[in-house]
């Protein structure tokens, strides 16, 4: 047996554990492409897989981690070959695949997306999931006609692994960023990256009127529930608001005013099955467009083992930025 060192899930009745083990790699699964992988990372999905949450992994034992960066091995497809930098988020990884907490992946080729050249393996995890997630909104707002002329743009959950690349994104295309956060002690953590306002997010986060003064051409939401309904709003005429995340709740509880009355559009966000192309556009995107140093200021590094008690933290809004997980440390 070849044999990799690995972080396994395993479930006995409603509890999930974590451990890191020696791995057949005989076992990683079906693909037609094996990556050495160097670097993977935490976002809050993983934090929701680890806790166990039914939804996320299908089946035990698991090695769950929704990203990975690494460098092809074997490549059965011609897309790739050895030697090739890659980078992989969700598809099926973690849920019906063996994911990223591992020193190797095999997954099908077009899960795999080329590292654009300006970025490493290890930059590509700093961003991750929770980045390109930011990207895609940062695309959504650009497709629905929000410039930097058009007003400031709210972002919630600031302090989060999406709120802190949007916020380095935009504010480095020319954004007025207004940072929504639960964390006003980390102010000048947020400035750093490019906020030019900080609310506390206790001003959104509680039951309020579905048309109010009109404050920003564009969200980035990482938190739903009223803090969405809230930032839809004071959505200003012709607006966009996207919409990627569930950190206070799933629900929207508005009504249709902001649509019909203001033309404002929610534009919602899907990071799992989004199409090659969009991955593509996105990962170029945030190779030219994202300051590398505002990155590294948001990333915290640690090893395989330390991935579960991150994974708690996340799930209780204690982790600032993003972590990066060095596979073979
Ligand atoms: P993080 O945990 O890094 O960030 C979430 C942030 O939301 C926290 O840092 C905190 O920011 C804020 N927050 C946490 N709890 C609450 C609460 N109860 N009420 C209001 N704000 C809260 O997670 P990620 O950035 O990785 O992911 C953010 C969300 O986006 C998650 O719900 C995730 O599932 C979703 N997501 C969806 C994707 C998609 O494809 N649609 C892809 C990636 C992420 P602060 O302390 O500054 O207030």
């Amino acid at each position: 047996m070849s044999s990799i060192k690995a972080l396994v899930a395993n479930k006995t009745g409603d509890t999930v554990q974590a451990q890191v083990v020696d791995f057949d790699e005989a076992n990683l699964g079906e693909g037609d492409v094996t990556v050495a992988l160097e670097w993977s990372t935490i976002n809050y999905k993983d934090g929701l897989a680890l806790s166990g949450l039914p939804r996320i992994i299908q089946s035990y034992p698991m090695i769950p981690g929704i990203d990975f960066a690494g460098v092809v091995e074997a490549s059965d497809n011609p897309a790739f070959k050895p030697g090739d930098r890659v980078v992989a988020n969700s598809w099926g990884l973690s849920q019906s695949h063996n994911g990223g907490y591992a020193q190797k992946a095999r997954v099908p080729a077009e899960w795999l997306v080329p590292l654009p050249e300006a970025l490493t393996t290890r930059q590509a995890m700093a961003i991750g999931t929770a980045g390109y997630t930011a990207m895609l909104c940062v695309l959504a707002l650009e497709h629905g006609g929000v410039t930097p002329d058009s007003g400031p743009v709210l972002v919630t959950g600031a302090n989060g692994g999406v709120g802190s690349v949007a916020i380095a994104l935009l504010s480095g295309l020319g954004y007025r960023v207004i940072a929504s956060t639960g964390r006003p002690q980390e102010a000048d953590y947020l400035k750093s990256l490019g906020a030019s306002e900080i609310i506390d997010r206790a001003e959104l986060s509680e039951p309020g009127k579905p048309l109010q003064t009109e404050q920003w051409a564009g969200v980035v939401d990482s938190v739903g529930s009223h803090t969405l309904a809230n930032a839809i709003a004071r959505t200003k005429y012709r607006g966009v608001v996207t919409a990627c995340g569930l950190a206070q709740g799933m629900d929207l509880p508005g009504n249709v005013a902001p649509f019909i009355m203001r033309n404002v559009t929610l534009a919602g966000i899907d990071s799992v099955n989004a199409p090659t192309e969009a991955r593509l556009e996105a990962w170029s995107r945030l190779a030219r467009d994202l300051d590398l140093a505002k990155l590294e200021s948001a990333v915290v590094e640690v090893p395989l083992a330390a991935v579960p008690d991150v994974a708690a933290s996340i799930l209780k809004g204690q982790v600032r930025g993003r972590t990066v997980v060095n596979l073979n440390a």
